[in-house]
């Protein structure tokens, strides 16, 4: 009898804990998707003993860290890595398949966010000829407008336009990106709105941009940063009208010869810009302040600038990150007031990583290299010309792709895989191509793993080329100093993800995740549809529900 009881008792006690697990949890009111441009994973354990509790230290440890989060496809190209992080797939499916690349039915090379129907909004320029146009699929984002009819708002924020207006997506109540030369101010275009909002236009009238023509020296004593190499030395680039690279950087001075306002976005105070316009947008939109989610996406650019022009081992990346920590502080700090505790969700990640620059590996005797493009082209034109007697069977040759003139191969007579055959076949012996993979073998087969794997992912059927090549690892068209990116290795696909607050179980995993698993998961915490192409799967293990 007293078992009965106890089994009773026992069955009421799980029924009711049930009923508990059962209950919805309640949506964020604000989802804020931050891209850090040019952001590899091990700036977040390399800096870590420098940045403060509130900062990236706050969202790892308050959040779930995932540290073995990956690109899943080449090329890793800003364009294609703000695409991918917010459709939920890669340029196969999203149609991104560079920043610029050769349109074959225009004949003609085009930049990603494009688009000569609209006109642009807060200046003149041509600049402002931008929207999501070429974005064939949707984002999460952009399903979020549409499960809430409209009503949860999206706002996109970045210095450079493909950080703003990819992430917004297509219904986006505004994209703003930041317009440099001598106009510093930012802007937006009519496929957007008609003219800008008072609070965009009080925030470009208000002498903020200018305040930051200032002098850039190290946040802290330069002798404490032992995260880098020394501040002088071969392998990076600096700004012109300064012989060497090292601080102090004295930004007004500088600004006539390099770009004049355009400065700003090459150095930390860009990202400060970024987050001051970012906290003018929560406000002057009031995100955040009802039950009905809103999204701001925001990208942080300038890193990647400082990337691009001191290299992975620079005493100015390391000062980047080290300042970007404190914008992170800022933005959360005021999210905890603005929005509420616990009321938003964070997720932060990067759009690709970056090689440590080839001149300095090799001196420290690690393989790396730098391609000749111009001359390949030419050598590649000459041995087709050899090989078939026709002129011109390769119209492009962009982002590691090889595009053959249709046109000329059928007038020709000449079959399209005994030239993908013949010129994967001379690249291949090539002393710095490590891979080539061609159209027929790409379109022939399914890869899932290995570089062939990325290869495909990034490969669009439409848009790619016919003959794709790989080259050796930390080999890149570029310059001897600075790093670049768009590689399938490990130093431009292992990216930081973190996911933090409202819904979001704290923890972290080794286990790996790739960066089309990002929108799917923010979809499965609003409980709304996947984006069109969504290739990635939710990261359930972070999921509070
Ligand atoms: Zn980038």
């Amino acid at each position: 009898m007293k078992a009965k009881y106890l089994l009773i008792i026992c069955l009421l006690f799980i029924s009711k804990n049930y009923a508990q697990k059962r209950e919805e949890p309640q949506k964020p009111k604000l989802v804020v998707g931050i891209v850090v441009d040019q952001m590899r994973y091990d700036y977040l354990t390399r800096f870590w003993d420098r940045f403060e509790d509130d900062g990236f230290k706050r969202l790892v440890t308050e959040g779930y860290n995932f540290k073995n989060h990956h690109f899943n496809y080449v090329p890793t190209y800003t364009g294609p890595g703000h695409a991918s992080v917010w459709t939920g797939t890669t340029p196969m499916n999203h149609g991104i398949i560079g920043n610029n690349w050769f349109d074959k039915v225009k004949g003609e090379s085009v930049y990603c966010t494009d688009d000569d129907s609209v006109s642009p909004v807060g200046t003149n320029s041509k600049a402002g000829k931008m929207s999501p146009v070429l974005l064939k699929t949707t984002t999460v984002s952009d399903q979020n407008r549409l499960h809430t009819q409209m009503k949860g708002k999206t706002i996109g924020v970045a210095l450079k336009d493909r950080g703003s207006i990819l992430p917004a997506g297509h219904t986006a109540n505004a994209a703003y990106w930041f317009y440099g030369g001598n106009e510093g101010k930012f802007i937006t275009s009519s496929f957007y709105r008609v003219d800008l909002p008072k609070w965009v236009q009080d925030f470009n009238n208000s002498g903020k941009v200018e305040s930051y023509l200032k002098e850039w020296n190290t946040l802290y004593d330069i002798e404490t940063y032992t995260a880098s190499g020394i501040d002088e030395n071969d392998f990076e680039r600096g700004f012109t009208g300064k012989e060497t690279a090292t601080f102090p950087y004295d930004l007004k001075s500088l600004s006539g010869k390099n770009g004049d306002f355009g400065i700003i976005s090459s150095t930390p105070f860009g990202n400060d810009l970024t987050t001051d316009f970012a906290l003018a947008a929560l406000k002057g939109e009031n995100l955040g302040q009802d039950n009905i989610t809103d999204f701001l996406t925001l990208s942080f650019s300038s890193t990647d600038y400082v990337g691009h022009n001191f290299g992975v081992n620079s005493k100015e990346v390391e000062d980047t990150y080290l300042r970007l920590d404190k914008n992170i502080a800022k933005l959360l700090e005021f999210l905890d007031n603005y929005v509420g505790k616990g009321e938003y969700t964070i997720f932060l990640t990067a759009d690709h990583g970056a090689v440590d620059v080839p001149s300095y590996l090799q001196s420290v005797k690690i393989p790396g290299g730098y391609f000749d493009d111009i001359q390949f082209t030419k050598d590649l034109e000459e041995y087709v010309f050899n090989e078939f007697n026709e002129e011109d069977l390769i119209q492009n040759i962009s982002n590691g792709q090889i595009f053959f003139n249709y046109e000329k191969l059928k007038d020709a007579n000449i079959g399209v895989e005994e030239l993908e055959n013949s010129v994967a076949f001379y690249c291949i012996q090539q002393t710095q191509i490590d891979k080539v993979v061609t159209r027929s073998q790409l379109t022939g087969a399914n890869f899932s793993s290995g570089i062939r794997e990325l290869l495909q992912n990034g490969f669009n059927q439409k848009r790619s080329g016919d003959v794709v090549f790989v080259l050796n690892p930390a080999t890149i068209v570029y310059s001897k100093t600075g790093s670049t990116h768009g590689s399938g290795l490990t130093y431009d696909t292992h990216a930081p993800l973190i996911f933090f607050g409202a819904g979001v179980k704290p923890g972290s995993t080794t286990e790996r995740s790739e960066i089309p698993d990002i929108a799917p998961t923010v979809a499965s915490l609003l409980g709304i549809a996947f984006p069109s192409g969504a290739s990635g799967a939710p990261l359930y293990m972070m999921l509070d529900q």
